[in-house]
């Protein structure tokens, strides 16, 4: 019998034994010999790790990682940890069933938005039957970022009759979605949003992204959704720009502090709706599976580069 590849798990605040049980029954299936324990700041020479926010410690003691498993898709916390070695491969996850849940999320809100049924507490409150019902061209719904998770939301946008637009960095085809591309295709994109779908990464070029400017672009009283990160959006640009009207309303599922802080405005702004980072939860077992299929591959001698999910340092996702 092979000696077992010795696995750390650092997981913040995820169950750690739920975590534990998913990963060993994920790399039983796969065949994997492993030995999985959670960081307890003594070194066990891990040959990866198994993360979601570790400390800084774990790299400075577990100094024979040869890669990190990130327990989720946004690896921006991750990145910005101060002991995290520069030619450390990172390995993120794909979608892992985060992406229909996401969609769901998406779609609910897009639901809710054109049935009139987000305003002055929904039509029940006021025992009112003439609310809003969408007979009309259906809104034409644009994410911002179609990954993994953007791509499958705009598809899923289309199942219910929305003309979906899609940005992204590099050119990309999705059928039933209009892509545009970088800063050149950004004005065209957001003229035709009226419902906008942020799925970006935070990294050093989005952050800050969604300000005045870009919400100038929007057709008037166009919709926001942010699904990716808090740190894309200006906050206070945000709430000018539902203040005056050139904005509609926004769902809120992610923040630049989070847990969103109890005096932030966006608690009690009438058109926003906050919820707590709750779009996109990591399902344990699609998760695990793919953390074991990446280290049977690397097992069997592949790059990580070559492995999907590979994080790209240079360009922060
Ligand atoms: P991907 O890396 O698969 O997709 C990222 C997309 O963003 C790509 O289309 C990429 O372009 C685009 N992009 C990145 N930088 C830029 C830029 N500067 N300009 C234009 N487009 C850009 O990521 P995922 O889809 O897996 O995840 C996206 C994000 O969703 C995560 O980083 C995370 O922050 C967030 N998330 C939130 C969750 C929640 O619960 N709310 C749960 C899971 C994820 P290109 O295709 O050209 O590379």
């Amino acid at each position: 019998m092979s000696t077992p590849i010795p696995i750390v798990a650092a997981l913040g605040n995820m169950a750690q034994s739920a975590w534990l049980d998913a990963l060993a029954g994920a790399f039983a299936a796969a065949g994997l010999n492993a030995d999985v324990a959670v960081f307890d700041g003594r070194a066990r020479d891990a040959r990866y790790a198994v993360v979601w926010l570790p400390p800084p410690e774990l790299f400075t003691t577990e100094t024979g990682l040869r890669a990190v498993f990130n327990v989720g898709a946004g690896v921006e916390g991750l990145l910005t940890n101060p002991a995290l070695p520069p030619d450390l491969p990172i390995i993120r996850l794909v979608d892992a069933g985060m992406a229909p849940k996401m969609a769901e999320y998406v779609c609910f809100y897009l639901a809710r938005a054109t049935r009139g049924l987000d305003r002055f507490g929904g039509p029940q409150k006021l025992r009112d039957w003439n609310v809003d019902r969408p007979r009309g061209t259906p809104p034409a719904v644009g994410v911002m970022g179609i990954g993994a998770i953007g791509a499958y939301i705009a598809r899923a946008v289309t199942v219910f009759g929305y003309p979906a637009l899609g940005w992204s960095r590099t050119e990309k085809r999705i059928d039933g979605v209009r892509c545009y591309a970088g800063a050149d295709g950004l004005r065209e994109f957001l003229a035709q949003s009226n419902f906008l779908v942020n799925v970006l990464p935070l990294t050093n070029e989005t952050e800050n992204l969604l300000d005045a400017k870009l919400f100038a672009q929007l057709p008037r009283g166009a919709h926001l959704i942010n699904v990716g990160r808090g740190g894309t959006i200006v906050d206070a640009d945000l709430i000018r720009a539902l203040d005056s009207g050139q904005l509609g309303s926004a769902v809120l599922d992610v923040f630049r502090v989070e847990p969103l802080p109890r005096e932030h405005p966006f608690w009690h702004h009438p058109r926003i709706t906050v919820t707590p980072h709750l779009s996109g939860p990591t399902p344990r077992e699609p998760a695990a599976a793919q953390i074991a299929e990446a280290i049977v591959r690397l097992e069997a001698g592949a790059s990580p580069a070559t492995l999907p999910g590979f994080v790209e340092r240079a360009r922060g996702y």
